[in-house]
């Protein structure tokens, strides 16, 4: 029995920026200009002050597992279980995102384990974010 792909997410007008960044392989968060409130996910004003002066900032990709989940349910794609997770950027933006490169089982994931990101391919050309332990090898 085959498994269904994964979603393969739609770029918007305001997200176009963030997936032309994760096809570069880059981890791209907003900023607004006159406070410098880093956030995510993208929005056209800043969920701090409100201003709609923002701009695009490339993340280091540094992060810390702040919390996290081990999904034994199916869902199209991914085989449980596997690791739903809430990283918490360098940067501050806290985002959901999958762990991989790690055994799904918490003998293996400690709170505030720093965490790399790693890109994985969906469809034809779209790459997604998801992290890995920063100790781990990297995807060959
Ligand atoms: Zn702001």
């Amino acid at each position: 029995m085959s498994t269904p792909p994964k979603f393969v997410p739609q770029a918007t007008p305001e997200t176009q920026p963030y997936w032309d960044g994760t096809a570069a392989r880059e981890l791209r968060i907003q900023q607004c200009v006159p406070e410098q409130h880093t956030y995510f996910y993208p929005r056209t004003s800043c969920p701090v002050c409100g201003t709609e002066e923002v701009k695009w900032v490339t993340a280091s990709g540094r992060a810390q597992l702040h919390t996290y989940v081990i999904s034994h349910r199916p869902a199209p794609g991914f085989t449980p279980p596997y690791v739903i997770a809430v990283v918490e950027l360098e940067e501050g933006p806290r985002m959901m995102t999958n762990l991989v490169g790690v055994e799904p089982d918490p003998e293996h994931l400690e709170l505030d384990m720093d965490l790399v990101v790693d890109f994985e391919a969906r469809g034809d050309d779209v790459l997604v974010p998801v992290f890995r332990p920063a100790d781990s090898e990297a995807a060959a």
